[in-house]
């Protein structure tokens, strides 16, 4: 793979030499303290090849990027019985939006904006304890990536706790439309727990590689599920800035506010890129950049 190397070492050149490396979350005290001016990019291929560049063994939060694994998770758990709780459009709506639940009477757009994911965290806690529920998302994600060493930032998830206005706010309008089984304080424990797993990049494209599709990738799920994920990604991965996205990269890819996206190109490869400062979606501005030339040297793209 020299080939793709060399590209993303140029990439990791381009990317560095950038002015504007957007604004880092700053709604997450503990997020809001990493350094912007940082990036990597790794790609675990089909055939068993996993390149990089940047600052690809440098843990971050993965945040967002956690709902794919809770997905696959809650979908193995209750299988279509998820969607009566949860839609799967596009919200055209930020990623934190309450205006959009209460006009669709508590049940949230699709699986990957907060209010859903607040939902598919609480289907995969119902009836046992956050440790257990925990345990199984941090294993699950250890699984895919072939790393047991994977881990949550406890700082990071009561750095979210203590400064969690909204999502509680979600959650109790959730439970107000009895689209909760768990108490909203117990599902959003779990929830910011959830979405401070730590990972590097290169943990990241390994952990992704379950989503590439036959005849590559661990098989965790199945090829029916591996499509429906791709297609949730694609359509709904980077909330009100998915089209913008889908335009300028074209694969199924999703973000989260430490800055990092896990983004798939079916059969061939898994990427994740990182660089903490974000752009007005809340998704991160360089990474969204080098997905996009990468996408494009390599002629990557699912259309
Ligand atoms: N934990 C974050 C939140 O709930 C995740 C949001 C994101 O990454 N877009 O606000």
């Amino acid at each position: 793979m020299a080939d793709l190397q060399a590209e993303l070492d140029r990439i990791d050149a381009e990317i560095r030499a950038a002015e504007d490396w957007g604004e880092v979350a700053a709604y997450i005290p503990e997020l809001a303290r990493v350094p912007k001016r940082q990036f990597a990019i790794a790609v675990a291929t089909a055939d068993g090849a996993l390149c990089a560049a940047g600052e690809a063994g440098q843990s971050f939060s993965l945040q967002s990027v956690t709902k794919v694994f809770a997905l696959a998770i809650a979908l193995g758990r209750s299988g279509d019985q998820l969607w009566a709780r949860v839609g799967r459009e596009p919200s055209g709506s930020a990623f934190n939006s309450i205006i959009q639940l209460e006009h669709e009477g508590g049940r949230p757009r699709n699986p990957f904006i907060n209010a859903g994911a607040i939902v598919v965290t609480d289907e995969i806690l119902a009836g046992r304890e956050p440790r257990h529920a925990l345990s199984e998302i941090v294993q699950f994600v250890r699984a895919a990536a072939g790393d047991e060493d994977i881990h949550i930032n406890r700082a990071v998830a009561q750095s979210e706790t203590r400064h969690g206005h909204r999502n509680f706010s979600l959650a109790h309008f959730l439970a107000s439309c009895e689209n909760l089984k768990n108490p909203p304080e117990k599902t959003l424990g779990t929830y910011f727990h959830q979405c401070a797993i730590e990972m590097t990049a290169r943990q990241l494209a390994l952990a992704g590689r379950f989503l590439i599709g036959p005849p590559a990738g661990p098989r965790l799920i199945s090829t029916q599920r591996i499509r429906r994920l791709n297609a949730l990604m694609l359509t709904c991965g980077h909330y009100d800035g998915s089209g913008d996205f889908a335009y300028r990269v074209g694969i199924p890819a999703k973000s989260g506010v430490g800055g990092g996206i896990l983004g798939i190109v079916p059969g061939v490869a898994s990427v994740a890129v990182w660089s903490p400062g974000l752009n007005r979606y809340g998704n991160s501005k360089l990474g969204t950049e080098a997905l996009e030339r990468l996408a494009r040297a390599m002629d990557w793209s699912v259309f």
